[in-house]
């Protein structure tokens, strides 16, 4: 690669460009050696995407569902058929280990292919004696897909299915962080899907911006943290852009007294520490009845002390690095914070000298409620244990938090397993179960964890907006 090629290209009306301004370096959090170098976008560059995606609207729009669907099915088909070299590009990028990265291409061919196959009412006919009335599900135009360097390509996925489905065309943005899997997924796709459809641009801090704010969006789809969620619903009111927002999260997992300890305290623990603790709906606070709480945490503190973190291309590593510099820094920071205000750790996780944003899996023993470990999302490998006593309390105390994204309860009884996660004030509560996902389910964040539907038919019905016509026979 030399200082002025890029690695990867952008997607605009079906051609794969270049650099007209700059280039930026996408960094291996294993080795902070150059994994490849992307367009920052120029102005220029940005408009002709969304101009693109406006003209190849006037035609896709109206398109035959069953076409679009063959699209969907056809760019999944392309992925999945690239999916070991998208895997270690991911890897590279994002740091994850590479059987996580195969995974999250497997999501986003599930996603193309749930979306190809989804049942959604475009159209709708209600006949009476004296009134035929037709609803008419219609796509809004040219949608803006703005996603975070977690889970760069699942995420990208539930914004691209969703509006092609649905007769809108994208512009998608990743992270300046991992932008390299999904222009690579552009390039594939740029012969699968029609010119100016789907569109894929890279850019530094300040695209994210110029894309929302631009006058050609007719929808902002947005994955990314609250304090960004709030920017852009206010840049948006101004001209009433539609949005989907899926923001940050402080889940609870909460563990009632009559569970198997050796069964659960595992489970509870990849629902915290997968991908590094870097996942929206990872459990950030345990709360355990204080009945099982000493059995619970020392089988807890076991696993996360035989955890092998690395390298994700090596064999055998479980956990990856922190993605990015700035985040391994604040983590890092709020682990030291924990220390100093007296908090005792149970496991206090490594943080080894020389390259690599590496954290070792850190568990904090019952801290204080209003703690900052309890009170942020730290979205990292670090998690507090919470003793609790009784059922009215533990709701009390996972429901006192500005998110309400998910949250776990694990329980024999799932009646009364049941019967608690119906009093959680988030979007979704996952029973004996880690945190499963799926194309036809609804997903969405109560309070300042988001702002509309994502997935499932409800999902898909965002990207359109209700056109009634009301016939009066005659
Ligand atoms: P971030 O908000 O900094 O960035 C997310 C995306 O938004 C990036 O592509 C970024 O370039 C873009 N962006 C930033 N400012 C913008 C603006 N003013 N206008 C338009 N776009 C802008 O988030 P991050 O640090 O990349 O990701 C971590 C956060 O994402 C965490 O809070 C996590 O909980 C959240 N997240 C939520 C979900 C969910 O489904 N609810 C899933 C994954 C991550």
């Amino acid at each position: 690669m030399t200082r002025t090629e890029p690695t990867h290209r952008m997607l605009i009306d079906g051609r794969l460009v270049g650099a007209d301004g700059d280039l930026l370096d996408v960094l291996n959090p294993a080795t902070e050696q150059i994994a490849g170098r992307v367009p920052d976008a120029t102005d220029a560059q940005l408009s002709a995407a969304v101009e693109a995606a406006e003209r190849a609207f006037v035609s896709w729009s109206v398109s035959p569902v069953e076409e679009r669907r063959a699209v969907l099915r056809a760019a999944a088909a392309v992925v999945g058929e690239h999916t070991e070299e998208l895997a270690a590009l991911l890897t590279a990028e994002q740091g994850k280990p590479l059987a996580d990265a195969r995974s999250e291409l497997m999501a986003f061919v599930a996603w193309f292919d749930g979306h190809a196959a989804m049942d959604y009412p475009a159209d709708e006919v209600t006949e009476t004696e004296t009134h035929r009335v037709r609803v008419r599900h219609v796509p809004l135009g040219v949608v803006a897909g703005i996603v975070p360097w977690n889970f760069p390509v699942g995420q990208i996925s539930w914004k691209i299915a969703p509006a092609l489905l649905t007769g809108n065309t994208i512009v998608a943005k990743p992270s300046p962080y991992t932008p390299l899997t999904t222009l690579r997924i552009g390039e594939l796709l740029a012969d699968v899907v029609p010119a100016g459809v789907l569109n894929v641009i890279s850019g530094g801090d300040s695209l994210g911006p110029r894309l929302s704010e631009h006058p050609g969006i007719r929808k902002i789809a947005l994955t990314g943290s609250t304090a960004t969620g709030r920017k852009v619903m206010a840049s948006a009111a101004r001209s009433l852009t539609r949005v989907t927002l899926e923001l940050g999260g402080n889940d609870a997992a909460i563990v009632l007294p009559d569970v198997d300890v050796d069964e659960v305290a595992p489970r509870v623990f990849w629902t915290c520490f997968g991908n590094s603790g870097q996942i929206c709906i990872a459990a950030k606070r345990v709360y355990v009845h204080e009945d099982v709480y000493d059995a619970f945490a020392e089988r807890f503190a076991q696993i996360a002390r035989s955890v092998k973190v690395g390298n994700g291309l090596e064999e055998g590593v479980q956990l990856g690095p922190i993605q990015n510099r700035a985040q391994y820094e604040k983590v890092v920071g709020l682990i030291k914070k924990t220390v100093d205000s007296g908090a005792k750790l149970l496991v206090e996780g490594s943080i080894p000298d020389g390259p690599g944003y590496f954290v070792h899996p850190t568990v904090v023993d019952n801290p204080a409620d209003d703690s900052a470990i309890v009170t942020q999302e730290p979205f990292g490998p670090v998690v507090p244990l919470l003793r609790f006593r009784d059922v009215d309390e533990v709701v009390r105390r996972a429901n006192d938090s500005e998110y309400g994204l998910g949250g776990t309860v694990w329980s024999r009884d799932l009646a009364a397993a049941e019967e608690l996660a119906a009093r959680i004030e988030t979007g979704t509560v996952w029973i004996n179960q880690e945190q499963l996902l799926s194309p036809m389910q609804q997903f969405s964040g109560h309070k300042a964890s988001g702002f509309g539907t994502e997935n499932g038919v409800e999902g898909a019905l965002e990207y359109t907006n209700t056109q009634v016509l009301s016939v009066r026979k005659e």
